[in-house]
């Protein structure tokens, strides 16, 4: 299910253009436009759920799918051998500015500002 309302649903429909990294029936990845990273790709599920405090039975599908499809798009982006950092933010607390759950994977360079 989409959200008419929600930015990343209208990427996924191609309302918005993106730069598409990968993409299968249940998983969508592209740039991001503000990269903080050489290698900064947002990856999202192709349904709408808000944040992770939206994950349920019926929806967990849609996650198992985005961690297989992580090794595949970090091959894509060129840090499979270097490595990458995933980060999800949830909430008012966790920063999270777009309210359809999405998994920053960002990479191609060594990261900084290690809190966990
Ligand atoms: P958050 O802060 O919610 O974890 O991350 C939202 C991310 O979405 C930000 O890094 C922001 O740059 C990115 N973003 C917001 N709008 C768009 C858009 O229209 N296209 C793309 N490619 N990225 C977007
Ligand atoms: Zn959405």
């Amino acid at each position: 299910m989409l959200d008419d309302e929600c930015i990343f649903c209208k990427i996924i429909k191609g309302e918005i253009p993106s730069s598409k990294v990968y993409e299968d029936d249940y998983v969508l990845a592209f740039n991001d436009i503000n990269p903080v990273a050489p290698v900064h790709v947002l990856i999202i599920p192709k349904t709408h759920i808000v944040s992770a405090n939206e994950i349920t039975e019926e929806n967990s599908e849609y996650m198992k799918k985005i961690y297989e499809a992580i090794p595949k798009i970090a091959k894509e982006a060129g840090v499979f051998e270097d490595g990458y950092r995933i980060v999800n933010n949830c909430g008012e607390n966790g920063g999270q500015e777009v309210k359809h759950i999405h998994f920053h994977l960002i990479g191609g360079m060594k990261l900084g500002l290690k809190i966990v």
